[in-house]
């Protein structure tokens, strides 16, 4: 996995044991099966991680994964090349919003994803919600990537 990674997993998201255990389950499925990985890690990480914005969750780290999802989801790039992307930007920007967590009903979970009999589908659906869940930022964030990644 690349380095900038193992960075987010140092255990400062927002979370409960319980939930962190679930996820090492669901990216260690991952971990262990090329295809699926390629397809749907990064969406994985970035939506967990923006689902457990708040507490010590440094802005930096909410505004990246929310940026993973912006990059897939809104713009349609492939998975694969968004961590470099995504490196560019943590290199580039100084000043990261803030942004409190939205107070939404999340519509699902990586608990969702973890009694899944279809993974992938099951992570599209997830960080999609996610995604909506975080509605009221999508401009905010579009603006940002386009100053920063555009250019
Ligand atoms: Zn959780």
């Amino acid at each position: 996995m690349p380095a900038t990674e193992v960075a987010t997993y140092d255990g400062y998201f927002n979370t409960s044991q319980e939930c962190w255990s679930v996820f090492t389950e669901v990216i260690g499925a991952e971990f262990s099966n090329a295809a699926l990985f390629g397809k749907v890690h990064q969406l994985t990480v970035d939506a967990y991680a923006v689902q457990h914005a708040g507490g010590r969750h440094p802005d930096k780290s909410v505004f990246i994964h929310l940026t993973g999802l912006h990059l897939v989801l809104e713009r349609g790039i492939p998975p694969p090349p968004v961590a470099p992307y995504l490196q560019q930007l943590a290199t580039r920007v100084r000043d990261w919003p803030h942004f409190d967590p939205p107070s939404v009903v999340w519509p699902l979970t990586i608990f969702d994803v973890a009694m899944a009999d279809d993974h992938a589908a099951a992570v599209r659906e997830w960080s999609a919600g996610v995604w909506a869940g975080w509605g009221t930022r999508h401009e905010a964030i579009a603006q940002l990537v386009a100053a920063y990644l555009d250019r």
